[in-house]
């Protein structure tokens, strides 16, 4: 049998059922007549008899009607059939005092339970005109008369036989009734159930079993409006898990599914039981707190969470550490709904991010404004970077002993079209955030490459350009390829760039950043740190990435002269550089006096308003040309 429709099943079901009971109850009827036949030969009323006989044969048709599939019809026929011989016999005997009047009600009950409503309706009116006609023809037309009343035993017989065969067919037909409602029930039920279950589904979340975004929204929503007829508070945290994508990359996504389900336990323990913890979607949570007193109750609940998720999650024999950040919003404070809570909670939570992840964030006007600031330097950046709004000064480095020029680093400017020309300072952090600098920094490595190659073909020769390189860069970008890709499409040789990191960057070490450097240096390109001494300063570092160059940090350089503390961090730096076989450049050479310093202290480069700010191209080749000649 195929997986037709339950409901279909059941309608052949039903068929089956009512054929067979069409047929018992015939067959009932039949022999009743047959036997009401036999009394009424023996006392030899014949006009009795005929009726009964012609009702015998109806009986027998209905049963080939039904054998042949038309039940309905058999139906009809079966009530018809029995109706009109007890009007016969009603009419040949007694009249109005005859037994077979007692089947009329029985009749009734049977077509009531078997015929279609209009079938039925012309059943009664047929009994009750029958009757009246019966009546009249008795009582005024002169048409008929009644036989002589039959004993009271014989009536007996026959009303008992009556009542027994109505009984039973009555009682066949009511008892398949009840088992078709007692059917629907069940069937009623089970659907109640699978209702029951769809709604569950389509509440919660598959894998960990927390309700979803949508009843997460529905179930923080109605703990809103109970807060504000009380006068309560509610916080929402929105929880982000740090680097979850590495555990699904590394354990593959069955370990980063169990690692999804340990976490919403943890979460759920964290929190109160009429708190509400939902999956937002993929690594992010929401957790609803009723009945917050104050900011301390939500601050208290955020660290609780950090310090659970804190704890190592073992998978697959793998110890996992699950930090996360989050963000904090309270209501009614931050947000009077779901939606700008939640945004509210949002943008916190990057904040948390921001600040070095595993931590949590309270939200706050202030950082909505960032927010705003954030989102719209973003959108301008990347016009401007389709409109070619970015141009790149150089800056002269130049050898602190003769001041000959080495060479420039590359800076780049944004030509604003309103606001004038702006520095890096006032756009390179948005560019880092919004992943933009990537794209930026792809086009100034370009443009730097072509612009010191255009150099060499003009002939200013020997000069090395640095170029410096955001952490974003290594984190999103393929950086080697990119370097390769601009080495490659300038003609520039290798020896003639540099790249500057910060220190920040090596302490990142991922796989893939030792994978690019390594690529990266094996192009016989040089890597300088940039802004030395702020950072780490982590010898290790230096020497395990192999880097060519230290660039001493401004900070460091233009208080050389006055405080003998940043002179004597200096001359460490130089010795350890030297130590290490690595250059020095200083950084932010404002005077005579300080270059005098830093070549006394063995630095070899230096760099800063002293010998010339960063400049135009122009500018630059007109500094470049009124240089002492290199030496050699
Ligand atoms: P940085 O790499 O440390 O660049 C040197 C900065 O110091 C430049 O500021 C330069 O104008 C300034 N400077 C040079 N000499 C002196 C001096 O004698 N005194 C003073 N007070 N300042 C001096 P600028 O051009 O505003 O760049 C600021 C920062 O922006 C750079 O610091 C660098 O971190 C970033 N930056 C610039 N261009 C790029 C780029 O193309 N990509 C990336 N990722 N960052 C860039
Ligand atoms: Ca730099
Ligand atoms: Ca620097």
């Amino acid at each position: 049998m195929d997986m037709s429709d339950p409901l279909d099943l059941h309608a052949a079901e039903t068929r089956a059922l009512r054929a067979r009971r069409l047929v018992q109850i015939a067959l009932l009827v039949m022999v009743a007549m047959a036997i009401a036949m036999v009394f009424y030969a023996i006392k030899g009323s014949w006009q009795v008899v005929t009726p009964l006989v012609v009702g015998v044969f109806c009986m027998a048709g209905c049963l080939w009607l039904n054998a042949r599939g038309h039940t309905d019809a058999a139906n009809d026929v079966l009530i018809s059939a029995v109706t009109l011989s007890m009007y016969s016999l009603v009419w040949v005997a007694e009249g109005l005092h005859d037994a077979a009047l007692f089947t009329f009600p029985v009749l009734l009950i049977l077509g009531g339970l078997l015929l279609r409503p209009l079938a039925f309706g012309v059943l009664l009116a047929s009994q009750i005109a029958f009757l009246v006609i019966l009546t009249m023809a008795t009582e005024v037309w002169g048409w008929r008369v009644d036989a002589t009343s039959s004993s009271n035993f014989e009536l007996l017989r026959d009303v008992s036989m009556i009542l027994l065969v109505g009984g039973v067919a009555v009682g066949l037909v009511v008892a398949d009734l009840h088992r078709l409602l007692a059917h629907l029930r069940l069937q009623v039920q089970q659907q109640d159930v699978a209702q029951k279950e769809l709604t569950y589904l389509s509440q919660h979340d598959g894998l960990t079993g927390l309700p979803n975004r949508a009843m997460g929204r529905q179930m923080l929503g109605q703990a809103i409006e109970h807060a504000a007829r009380r006068n309560l508070g509610v916080a929402l945290l929105f929880v982000d898990l740090d680097h979850f994508k590495h555990v699904n990359d590394t354990l593959g996504h069955d370990a980063g599914d169990e690692f999804l389900r340990k976490i919403a336990l943890r979460l759920s323990a964290a929190v109160r039981g009429a708190d509400i913890v939902a999956r937002h979607g993929g690594d992010e949570f929401t957790m609803a707190l009723t009945d917050v007193a104050d900011a301390q109750d939500a601050s208290t609940v955020a660290a609780n969470v950090l310090r659970s998720l804190a704890e190592p999650i073992v998978i697959k024999g793998h110890e996992l550490q699950a930090g996360c950040s989050i963000g904090v919003a309270l209501f009614p404070q931050d947000g009077k709904d779901y939606a700008s809570l939640l945004r509210a909670a949002d943008i916190a939570m990057y904040q948390a991010k921001e600040s070095g992840r595993n931590a949590f964030r309270f939200y706050s006007e202030e950082m909505n404004a960032q927010h705003q600031h954030a989102m719209t330097m973003a959108s301008e950046l990347r016009s401007a970077l389709a409109r070619d709004e970015f141009v790149l000064h150089y800056q002269p480095i130049v050898c602190l002993a003769d001041g000959h020029l080495l060479g420039a680093e590359a800076l780049v400017r944004w030509q604003h079209p309103t606001r004038g020309l702006l520095a890096p300072d006032q756009f390179i952090a948005a560019a880092e955030k919004s992943g933009l600098i990537v794209d930026l920094g792809q086009w100034v490595l370009l443009a730097a490459c072509r612009q010191m190659r255009a150099w060499q073909v003009s002939g200013l020769t020997g000069l090395v350009v640095a170029v410096n390189l955001s952490p974003v860069q290594f984190r999103r970008g393929e950086v080697d390829a990119v370097v390769a890709q601009a080495l490659q499409e300038t003609g520039l040789p290798p020896e003639a760039l540099e790249l500057e990191i910060v220190e920040s960057t090596l302490i990142d070490d991922t796989e893939s950043f030792i994978v690019a450097l390594g690529r990266i240096k094996a192009l016989g390109v040089r890597i300088a740190i940039d802004d030395f001494g702020t950072g780490y300063s982590n010898l290790a570092y230096l020497q395990r990435f192999a880097v060519d160059k230290l660039k001493i940090d401004r900070s460091f350089v233009m208080h050389v002269s006055s405080d003998p503390q940043q002179r004597a961090l200096v001359e460490a730096i130089v010795q350890m550089a030297r130590s290490l076989s690595l250059t020095t450049t200083a950084e932010g050479i404002e005077d005579e006096a300080v270059r005098q310093l830093l070549l006394g202290l063995g630095c070899v480069q230096g760099q800063g308003y002293h010998f010339a700010r960063p400049l135009s191209v122009a500018d630059f080749e007109a500094y470049a040309r009124h240089q002492v000649p290199a030496r050699g």
